[in-house]
């Protein structure tokens, strides 16, 4: 079949599927493309913060007809956090903003159904064989066209399309997760993410329902055994290391894509921009928030200046993140970690509130971050 849309998106994940809602909304032609059939899963620890709910329940899904759990998609609501280096806690605080999770499999497709309960058209199990610049038309895999007048590119970490059209590849991380069932572990229930068992990256661990989320991940590049980190961890906690499934994926790490080079009339937005918190790994948020920005810029006569301008803060951010991490948690060694934040309980809840959930204070100035802390935060 052949299509004629003003927006085509490649890839239907938070980004794209967020970017379809609000063109739909907007009333805009478009069309949504996947490789996968849905509901499918990804790879991915599902914490949601308290900015990603409002993104999602204040600006995408203003009428959600099944009420402020969106139909039962949240496993979890976390209201504590404590940090760990290799297993030797350090502190630990309750929080106030709560520390949402979701199985990404049910979160995924329900807001595939949102978009398509509105009207939206989705292609399952179909990838973009090639892409005519130049008559602006998709080629896709089992025929059919797409004629499109604007294209946004969130076909994930990976992004095949973003290579295809020009644009850079950003620096990737590994992680690697299993679900492991609460029953089998003896442990405090709360979120917990330890620094100590992998270098330049972190352990969480993050209730889920009947199971914990439980993975590690990082950039370091001489210690990618990452699996076997994970076992180790797992048996850390007491559990069988080997009972589990494992599953790896990538994500951006690094500074966010220069959009600037690619093509006028294409966009990238989530993980293919390279929009991930580089303290956190939180990509959900950025994901929703960029997909919502490709869609309402949509209109606009310049596309992607109209995008661009909207997405700064965000991509400004993502920079803040990536310099305060090479700066103070790259290499920083179990002492620093210990001594930073060993016993500083009320620090911990702060941080979280204030630099994790919300992004009340910039990264790029740690004193900043500490003044608002002698405040009492936002
Ligand atoms: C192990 C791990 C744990 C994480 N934990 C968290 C967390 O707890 N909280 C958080 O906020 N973030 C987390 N993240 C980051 C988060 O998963 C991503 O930032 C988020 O999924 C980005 O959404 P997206 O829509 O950009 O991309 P994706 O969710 O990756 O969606 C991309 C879509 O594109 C499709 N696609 C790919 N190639 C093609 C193609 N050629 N043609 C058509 N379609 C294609 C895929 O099928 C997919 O549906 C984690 C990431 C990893 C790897």
């Amino acid at each position: 079949m052949n299509y004629d849309v003003e927006v085509a998106v490649i890839g239907a994940g938070p980004a794209g599927s967020a970017c379809g809602i609000t063109l739909q909304k907007a009333g805009i032609t478009n069309i949504l493309i996947d490789k996968s059939r849905f509901p499918r899963n990804k790879t991915c620890g599902g914490l949601l913060t308290e900015k990603t709910y409002r993104v999602l329940t204040k600006t995408l899904l203003t009428d959600p007809v099944d009420g402020s759990d969106l139909g039962g998609v949240f496993r979890d609501v976390s209201e504590r956090l404590d940090l760990y280096y290799g297993g030797e806690r350090l502190a630990g605080s309750k929080v106030a903003k709560k520390l949402r999770s979701v199985r990404r499999v049910t979160f995924d497709d329900y807001l595939v159904k949102k978009y398509r309960s509105i009207g939206g058209t989705l292609l399952e199990e179909t990838t973009v064989e090639s892409i005519d610049t130049e008559s602006r038309t998709l080629a896709l895999s089992g025929g059919g066209t797409v004629k499109y007048r604007r294209l946004v590119v969130a076909d994930g970490a990976l992004s095949p399309t973003r290579r295809t059209l020009g644009f850079e590849t950003p620096e990737l991380a590994f992680c690697t997760e299993t679900y492991v069932p609460k029953a089998d572990l003896d442990i405090e229930e709360r979120v917990v993410i330890d620094f100590g068992f992998v270098k330049n990256g972190y352990v969480w661990v993050f209730p889920s329902g009947d199971d914990y989320c439980i993975g590690l991940g990082g950039k370091s590049k001489k210690d990618r055994r990452y699996d076997d980190l994970l076992k180790e961890y797992l048996a850390s906690l007491g559990a069988d290391p080997d009972k589990y499934k494992m599953r790896g994926a990538f994500l951006p790490f690094g500074k966010p894509v220069d959009q600037r080079k690619g093509p006028d009339f294409a966009v990238l937005a989530g993980d293919a921009a390279g929009f991930v918190d580089q303290v956190t790994g939180e990509g959900i948020y950025f994901a929703l928030s960029s997909g919502v920005a490709a869609g309402l810029s949509a209109a606009e006569a310049d596309f992607k200046k109209a995008y661009l301008e909207k997405v700064g803060p965000i991509a400004k951010a993502v920079k803040e993140t990536d310099r305060f991490r090479e700066k103070y948690l790259k290499n920083a060694p179990a002492a620093l970690f210990r001594r930073v934040i060993g016993g500083r309980d009320a620090f911990t809840g702060f941080f979280c509130d204030n630099m994790i959930s919300e992004m009340n204070y910039s990264y790029s100035n740690a004193l900043e971050i500490y003044r608002g802390y002698k405040e009492g935060g936002k």
